[in-house]
């Protein structure tokens, strides 16, 4: 659910080359760096790689039969999974023409053999430290700083691409707006925070809810939180939307100015795009306001589902 991990894990590096003699030479001078190695012997499988593992550097051979290190390097740059994986050009190909060919492709250094493993080392070093910054900041920016969930630029970002992708797929995509009852009574009454501290547990347990990978929760507002819930229909949603409410009533969090049991309780409305439907997501996301403001006349601390257009195109 958080976009990107907070802690700090041990860099992998991809190392691509056609001649296994090569892989061994850098495997065996790179394993006392405090980095996770994994090796391809050809641009197919590195490319295939990369997109599975999404290593923290590629180090990159030019000349492989097959797909070359230029064109795997390309493909790399051009599919969104993979585009911000920094490439190094390891290669016996030097004269000024390779080189500036490989950093034109997007390659963020180029080494040509015979090179020194000190300075290679160094160069990895300082080149992960760098990336290794800009996941820092891709997370921070990502991230909304006080309950560790995603935050509405996020948010925004994604349910676009997986709205295109539902519709592309012919699925189903669901969404939930979620708001905290009567919170700004909670703040007035038991201070600012007290509220922070409430919206962190509320954010906690909305999260536990939500466990595929795709399912994505976001802090939206002040006190709303969202879901965006791919490949599922009403009926699925409607059943993690009484599994949110259930959540949150369940931490007991006292609020004396509440509807429910003097506790603070949320209320929820859900909308889904079906597959033969053409929507944007600012209707989506209109439907879901919509029913959640239903959820609040009709009493709070529940869900409402927004009722269908009949209309198709
Ligand atoms: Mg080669």
């Amino acid at each position: 659910m958080i976009p990107y991990e907070n802690s700090y894990k041990t860099p992998t590096v991809l190392i691509v080359d056609d001649v296994p003699a090569n892989l061994d030479v850098l495997v065996e001078n790179l394993q006392q760096e405090n980095i996770e190695l994994v090796v391809a012997l050809s641009g197919e499988e590195g490319y295939r790689l990369a997109n599975e593992i999404k290593p923290d550097l590629i180090l990159l051979d030019i000349m492989m039969p097959g797909v070359d290190g230029y064109e795997t390097c390309r493909r790399l740059k051009a599919t969104r999974e993979t585009t911000d994986i920094p490439v190094v050009f390891l290669t016996a190909k030097d004269n000024e023409r390779d080189i500036e060919q490989g950093l034109c492709l997007g390659a963020v250094d180029y080494i040509s053999k015979p090179f020194s493993m000190p300075i290679l080392k160094a160069r990895l070093r300082n080149h992960l430290a760098l990336k290794h910054k800009s996941n820092l900041l891709v997370q921070l920016a990502c991230t909304d700083e006080l309950t560790r969930v995603a935050n509405r630029r996020h948010f925004d970002y994604v349910i676009e691409r997986e709205l295109s992708r539902a519709q592309r797929n012919q699925t189903d995509l669901s969404v939930i707006m979620i708001d905290v009852d009567h919170f700004k009574l909670f703040n007035d009454h038991y201070g600012h925070p007290e509220g922070d501290r409430c919206l962190k547990q509320v954010s906690r347990a909305l999260s536990s809810v939500l466990h595929r990978p795709a399912d994505l929760l976001a802090r939206y507002g002040g006190e709303e939180f969202i879901v965006l819930l791919p490949e599922t229909d009403a009926d699925g949603a409607a059943d993690i939307a009484e599994k949110l409410r259930q959540a949150v009533f369940s931490l007991s969090i006292p609020h004396q100015n509440s509807d429910s049991d003097d506790r603070v309780t949320i209320s929820l409305g859900v909308a889904t795009c079906r597959p033969k439907e053409s929507q944007i997501v600012e209707d989506l996301l209109e439907s879901a306001d919509k029913a959640l403001y239903q959820a609040k006349t009709h009493g709070r601390n529940r869900f409402t589902a927004a009722c269908h257009s009949t209309h198709h195109n």
